[in-house]
């Protein structure tokens, strides 16, 4: 085995790198006993692997870096990737494609299409460093050299299958900065002040959720932790610190409402636990709409604008990504290449790009995958 390129992580993005570059070109390093464990559990076990409506809106990064790789191997040239092996990946919901049975059918077409690679599995990485050309890529059994390496490690979110700093670690040795990491695509816990929430465990109802200038649609959980859900995890992405604001009642009309005979609790259209927990909290009675003074419809109505900071997040544990990362501004955004040290490269969720809920995660790893292999291809091919 002599790889020209090593490839620290078998996650999306190493997978689909190993899956383009050149035959026996690529050792691929990955510390969990198999590759892909990620995948296989995404998007409810069906894994949603990108979206019809794709841009850099999508991304919490910087659009000038993002665009040339979302271009270059856009959703439309994955689909296309994915039909070659035999993968039509089906629309299930907001213009999400899923696969049509399991992830495991693009697992399945990973396994395969490396077996042209070299692969070791329950080998992990601790450290990369250089001497001349070479970088040298340390593990607990050996040293590995290559003239490129391509780090893929992925973020923290789920150390259970296998998440770890070492992409960070390698990053800075070689003088690059790291925006501070953070859970994302998680739960948002709660102030005492609304612990109220937590007898609402198990209700869920359609909300729009205001956050930093972005609005996030969608459905929000009651848990037991906190509150969760798709318009939420959205929401966790662009929340650092400080206030949300839930919109409980979007498209309502009250004015619609306002001569109604009806008790509150069944006139709104929201699960009734949840309107008589707020009732409560509000200090107002249920009772027919008609009957409420002014003040009182004055108070009910922050159910539009129901504002309060969440206390933090359900941790890595449960995020489904990690945002902030590798600083982009110093990588090659038409090649992932970094542009302190020639031949290292970044891909995928190491860097500090993030998608918002809907496959746009998955299409990163795949396009940054795909921008670095063209790179890596070319230079091979120079030599
Ligand atoms: C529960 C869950 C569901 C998700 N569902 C979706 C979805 O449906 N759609 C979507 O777009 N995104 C989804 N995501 C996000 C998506 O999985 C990630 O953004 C994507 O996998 C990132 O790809 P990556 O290659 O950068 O990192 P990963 O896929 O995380 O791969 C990194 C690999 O590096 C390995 N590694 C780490 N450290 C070392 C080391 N020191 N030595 C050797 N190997 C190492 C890890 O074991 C891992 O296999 C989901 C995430 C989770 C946790």
């Amino acid at each position: 085995m002599n790889p020209k390129v090593i490839i620290i992580g078998g996650g999306a993005s190493g997978l689909m790198l190993a899956s383009l570059l050149p035959k026996k070109s690529a050792l691929l390093i990955e510390s969990n006993n198999k590759v892909g464990a990620k995948i296989d559990i995404s998007g409810g076990g069906k894994c949603n692997i990108t979206n019809q409506k794709m841009g850099t809106e999508y991304f919490l990064a910087k659009s000038r870096f993002i665009r040339p790789s979302l271009h270059a191997f856009s959703n439309d040239d994955l689909l296309l990737w994915l039909k070659k092996h035999k993968l039509v990946p089906v629309i299930r919901k907001k213009g999400q494609y899923f696969c049509n049975h399991s992830a495991s059918q693009l697992t399945d077409i990973f396994k395969k299409e490396i077996k042209k690679q070299h692969l070791l599995l329950n080998e992990t990485v601790y450290k990369v460093s250089k001497k001349e050309r070479y970088f040298n890529v340390h593990t607990k059994n050996r040293i590995y050299s290559a003239e490129y390496i391509v780090v893929a490690s992925g973020g923290l979110s789920f150390p259970k299958l296998g998440a770890s700093g070492i992409g960070y670690e390698i990053a800075r040795f070689f003088g690059h900065t790291i925006k501070k990491p953070a859970p994302a695509l998680v739960g948002l816990t709660l102030q005492k002040e609304q612990f109220f929430f937590k007898e609402l465990s198990g209700i869920s109802c359609g909300v729009h959720i205001k956050v930093d200038h972005c609005v996030c649609k969608g459905a929000l959980l009651f848990t037991h932790r906190g509150i969760s859900g798709p318009a939420v995890l959205d929401a966790s992405l662009y929340w650092t610190k400080g206030e949300i604001e839930i919109d409980f009642l979007p498209d309502f009309s009250w004015e619609k409402i306002a001569k109604s005979t009806k008790y509150i609790s069944s006139l709104l259209p929201l699960p009734k636990r949840l309107t008589k927990a707020f009732l409560l909290k509000l200090g107002l009675q249920d009772k027919a709409y008609c009957t409420f003074t002014r003040k009182e419809a004055a108070i009910l109505q922050v159910l539009n604008r129901y504002r309060f900071a969440p206390a933090g997040t359900f941790g890595y544990t449960k995020a489904e990504v990690t945002k902030g990362g590798i600083e982009t501004a110093e990588i090659d955004s038409d090649t992932m290449m970094s542009k302190k040290v020639e031949n290292l490269y970044f891909i995928g969720e190491i860097l500090d790009v993030t998608g918002r809920l809907g496959g746009y995660n998955f299409q990163w790893a795949f396009s940054s995958a795909y921008a670095s292999a063209k790179s890596i291809t070319h230079s091979l091919y120079m030599q």
